[in-house]
C-alpha cells in the first residue's frame, strides 16, 4: 500500500485487532466492576480504537475527548503540548486514558501530570500499541494492545500526514 511517497505493508490485521480490543474492554469491566470510570479519549488518533473499545464496555462510564494542541515555543524545552477540551471534573474520578500509540511517552507522561494535579483519584492507560525501544519515560502502561517494533505505522485511527486513518488494518513502514 502506499501512502504520498512512502510504501506500508500489512502488519496488524482487523481480525486481530478486534480480538485484542474485546480482551482490553473485558479485562477493563472486571478491574472496573462496581465503579463509574472516566474515559478519555486523545484525539485524534485514537477515535476509531476508543469507539470499537467502548462498544465492548458494559459498566456506567463516562467519555470524552481531549485534544492536544500544538507545539508551542515551550516545546523544544521539553514541554508537553497544552491539552484542549477537559470539560469534566477529574477531581476524585476514576480515569481511563485511550490513547492508540505510546512512542516515548512523553505524552502520556503530560497527559498523566495534568490529571494528577486535578485531582484524579486513579489513573490508567489502554493504549492499543506501544513501542517499548522508543519509551524514555518510566510510564506504567496498564493495559497495552500490542508491543510493537519502533517504526512508524498506519491505519485504525493513525496516519500519515493526514492519510491513513480510515483503514480498518494497521499497516507498517516498508524498509
Ligand atoms: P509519544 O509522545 O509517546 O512520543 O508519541 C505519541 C504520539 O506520537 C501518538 O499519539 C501518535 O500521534 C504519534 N506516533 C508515534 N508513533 C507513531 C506511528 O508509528 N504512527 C503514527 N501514525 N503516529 C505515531
Amino acid at each position: 500500500m502506499k501512502i504520498k511517497d512512502k510504501n506500508f505493508v500489512p502488519f496488524i490485521s482487523a481480525e486481530e485487532i478486534n480480538d485484542r480490543v474485546a480482551k482490553l474492554a473485558k479485562q477493563i469491566n472486571k478491574d472496573y466492576k462496581g465503579k463509574t470510570p472516566l474515559f478519555i479519549a486523545i484525539l485524534n488518533g485514537s477515535f476509531i480504537f476508543a469507539s470499537d473499545l467502548l462498544k465492548e464496555i458494559n459498566l456506567d462510564c463516562e467519555i470524552s475527548f481531549i485534544k492536544l494542541s500544538s507545539y508551542t515555543e515551550m516545546a523544544s524545552t521539553g514541554n508537553v503540548k497544552e491539552l484542549i477540551g477537559i470539560n469534566e471534573n477529574i477531581f476524585n474520578r476514576d480515569v481511563v486514558i485511550i490513547e492508540d500509540i505510546v512512542d516515548t511517552g512523553n505524552t502520556m507522561k503530560g497527559v498523566m501530570g495534568e490529571f494528577k494535579e486535578r485531582g484524579a483519584k486513579t489513573i490508567e492507560i489502554v493504549s492499543l500499541l506501544v513501542k517499548p525501544e522508543a519509551l524514555v519515560n518510566a510510564i506504567d502502561i496498564k493495559y497495552v494492545g500490542f508491543e510493537i517494533p519502533d517504526k512508524f505505522v498506519v491505519g485504525y485511527g493513525l496516519d500519515y500526514d493526514g492519510l491513513g486513518r480510515n483503514k480498518k488494518a494497521i499497516y507498517q513502514i516498508k524498509s
